[in-house]
């Protein structure tokens, strides 16, 4: 039976005329379900009882199941979820002061084979429909409700290369963002791509007010070619070319994310060739410096405070717009896919 939590407003109003339904109708469901929470048909009290019927017969609203959760002391919260084939993918909320953000997963698996990444050590099985997706965020919103919160931001950007899942992705942001419904502003919105130039061309023109985020990680070829196996079929130039792109069409501002490992990317030659990378390109862009969170199955060390410090130090004074992100879940699996391959090890 098909899911309809993965229908945009558009697709269910195209549905339901198709079905001989007014449009109204479809904004009244997409009301219910994500105005109001419900997932029960037969709650929808303003809907026919005959349609009620109807959609009870052909379609289902049914979320992924908690399999763990993990709440740590600076209120981060980590879920492990099932899926209705038995897959498994993880989602986290960290509490900041400016709301709730949520890293949503893409899916299940991933095989961009990052080499500090835990996610890329379960290789991809499948990419997640847009009712998964949508599935995290109002599971999150169940679990937040207890503590009288919501999700307030999305980041595509836990497990899985959005881009590879381009369409579903897509419909699960025009979901979020509607109006109608959970209306998560499209500046609240943010994709994470490791760099995949085509998928940041389309996002570009796709005329939305959401961010994009690129994990960098390196500021060269050379290094970048060590951990990020994308890199060796898209090359900087290339990648920077997509930016460029990017960039005069969606006239939005780009996010460099930049992971720091110990020893491999935290030198102050790697900060000032960053720094030329972007100045030298004349780059609307933003550096989101990352303390690496350690896996226990990977050789990857954290940079030092006095290297992640003086790191973002000689960014800023080339003139980089740069923050140094903040730490979340220190007591639990923080790093994105730790708690998934944990659970699996003990299976
Ligand atoms: S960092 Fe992202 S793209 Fe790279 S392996 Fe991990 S989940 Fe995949």
């Amino acid at each position: 039976m098909e899911n309809l939590l993965g229908y945009s407003l558009e697709r269910m109003t195209d549905c339901f005329v198709a079905r001989g339904q007014s449009k109204f109708r479809a904004k009244q469901v997409f009301g219910w379900i994500y105005g109001k929470g419900v997932l029960d048909f037969d709650k929808m009290t303003d809907v026919s009882l005959s349609f009620r019927e109807e959609l009870k017969r052909d379609f289902c609203l049914s979320l992924p199941s908690i399999i763990a959760k993990q709440v740590a002391s600076d209120g981060t919260v980590k879920l492990l979820l099932r899926l209705e084939d038995g897959a498994k993918v993880e989602e986290v909320m960290m509490p900041y002061d400016y709301g709730c953000p949520i890293c949503v997963s893409s899916e299940v698996g991933c095989s961009m084979g990052c080499a500090f990444c835990a996610s890329g050590l379960l290789k991809k099985e499948r990419g997640l429909t847009s009712a998964e997706m949508v599935g995290q965020l109002l599971v999150m919103n169940q679990v937040l409700s207890e503590y009288g919160l919501r999700v307030t931001h999305i980041n595509v950007m836990g497990t899985g290369e959005p881009f590879d899942n381009y369409d579903n992705v897509m419909e699960f942001i025009r979901i979020a963002n509607c109006q109608a419904g959970l209306a998560i502003g499209a500046r609240h919105i943010t994709v994470s791509t490791c760099g995949l130039p085509e998928g940041i061309r389309r996002y570009g023109k796709e005329g939305l007010q959401t961010n994009l985020a690129l994990s960098l990680h390196a500021p060269n070829d050379k290094i970048r070619n060590k951990i990020m196996p994308v890199s060796l079929k898209y090359p900087m130039k290339e990648l920077i070319a997509a930016i460029k792109d990017y960039l005069s069409t969606s006239g939005r501002r780009v996010t460099f994310e930049y992971i720091l490992l110990s020893g491999v990317n935290d030198t102050l030659e790697c900060a000032d060739e960053l720094a030329r990378l972007i100045r030298d390109n004349d780059l609307f862009a933003y550096v989101n410096l990352i303390p690496y969170n350690e896996v226990k199955e990977m050789k990857w060390k954290r940079s030092s405070k006095s290297s992640v410090s003086a790191f973002h130090n000689a960014l800023l004074k080339k003139g980089i717009n740069a923050t140094v992100r903040k730490e979340f879940g220190g007591d639990i699996d923080a790093a994105c896919g730790q708690l998934r391959v944990k659970y699996e090890k003990q299976q």
